[in-house]
């Protein structure tokens, strides 16, 4: 018996038939003896339709309070239609809104951060033994305006009722069936992974895994919420993302898995003075301008003068060429170039913290399959490389072959 939070993603509650799929499930759990707290997302297509209807009323600007009213009420039509789905079952259950059982966040609208969630009611159900079904996305401010939590928030949603409850896992159900060594669909041989820690979990959702949200591993990590992700489809173990300790000891992989990202791009600028104040110069009126910057790599000067570059996502690119180039006499730059058509290779893992030579053996492997590579950063539990965009698929097969993790 055991106290879990579950959470289903849009496809899987996307029809009828797939509602009273995951309640046949969800009876068959509390049969078992499980309490259980359900999270669901609206219909799949159902967020960007709401947002579509929005677009068609208000063209030019959104009213964010009034666009989050609207967009709530996905989540709404799921949590009846589940509930009413369990109780077809002889499955005691009921449904609340976020604001009902007062999920309550700041007042940022579309990405509202929860403050605190009252879990008295939600206990009180759980203690006459049924099931109790929340809607996901969604929560109020202090002035009781209803508050989203930006897109793909429902994971967010499960992990926060998961840390507020105490609960013993946070599951999370989606149309994958675990967190793989990389993307199947570019290794075939790729592996599901049976553990693996919120570090590395956080740092393949940053780099471009799209398996959990990012908060929501943050989230989990900080509040040691396991967490672990499941196929609503297809019955298994999952993948367990929990901290490192003595008590999950895991067996350590060197690297656990190989993360890519496409949406990058490169920009470089070359020949401005090596002296303080020209990363600030370039890289400051960028920040102003809303543009995140991923890597950064300044070349080390000679002749007092210094090369400078960094990736932005590619649907920025050519913001900051146009802004640069505009600025190149200001920034006495030589030139200012780029590309954007590369790709973000990653390999990540905690075991590289005790090992050394991994960078080495990457690198290598890259080199073998004749790929070069643009740009290198690296942190405690990753080594990211930019290549050429054409060869990302082989870069991916390569280094899933040299860390040895297809299956045996
Ligand atoms: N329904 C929301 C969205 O599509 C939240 C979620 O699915 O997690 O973004
Ligand atoms: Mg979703």
């Amino acid at each position: 018996m055991a106290f879990l939070v579950k959470k289903y993603g849009g496809t899987s509650v996307g029809t009828i038939e797939r509602i009273q799929h995951v309640a046949g499930s969800l009876k068959e759990a509390h049969e078992a003896g499980d309490q259980i707290v359900v999270v669901v997302s609206a219909m799949s297509g159902e967020t960007n339709r709401l947002v579509g209807l929005a677009r068609e009323v208000q063209p030019a600007v959104v009213d964010v309070r009034e666009l989050d009213v609207l967009l709530a009420t996905g989540e709404q039509v799921t949590i009846a239609l589940l509930t009413m789905a369990l109780k077809e079952l002889g499955v005691e259950a009921c449904s609340y809104t976020g604001a009902q059982i007062k999920i309550l966040t700041d007042d940022s609208h579309s990405k509202a951060r929860i403050i605190s969630i009252d879990t008295d009611r939600i206990m009180d159900d759980i203690n006459a033994g049924k099931i109790v079904v929340v809607a996901g996305f969604q929560g109020v401010d202090e002035k009781g305006n209803i508050t989203t939590l930006g897109r793909g928030g429902s994971d967010t949603s499960a992990v926060a009722l998961g840390a507020a409850l105490k609960c013993d896992e946070c599951q999370i159900f989606t149309d994958v069936d675990g967190v793989y060594t990389t993307d199947p669909r570019v290794e075939s041989r790729a592996r599901r992974l049976e553990r693996i820690t919120f570090e590395e979990m956080l740092e393949m959702a940053s780099l471009g895994s799209k398996v959990l949200q990012i908060r929501a591993v943050e989230f989990a990590g900080k509040y040691n919420v396991p967490l672990r992700v499941l196929s609503s489809f297809k019955p298994g173990e999952g993948t367990l993302i929990t901290y490192d300790d003595e008590e999950n000891s895991m067996e350590q992989a060197l690297v656990s898995g190989i993360a890519f990202n496409r949406d990058e791009a490169q920009v470089t600028v070359t020949g401005v003075a090596d002296q303080p104040g020209t990363a600030f110069a370039i890289l400051g009126p960028i920040s102003d301008l809303n543009i995140e910057v991923d890597m950064i790599i300044q070349n080390i000067g000679a002749d007092e003068t210094t090369d400078f570059t960094f990736t932005v996502h590619r649907d920025e690119y050519s913001r900051v060429i146009d802004f640069l180039q505009s600025r190149q006499k200001e920034l006495g730059a030589a030139s200012i170039t780029g590309n954007d058509r590369i790709a973000k290779l990653s390999i990540v893992g905690v075991g590289m913290r005790s090992h050394a030579g991994i960078a080495s053996r990457m690198f290598r492997s890259l080199s073998d399959s004749g790929i070069n590579m643009r740009l290198i950063t690296t942190s405690e539990i990753k080594i990211s490389v930019v290549i050429d965009e054409k060869y990302l698929e082989l870069g991916v097969r390569a280094l899933h072959e040299e860390f040895e993790l297809a299956a045996p």
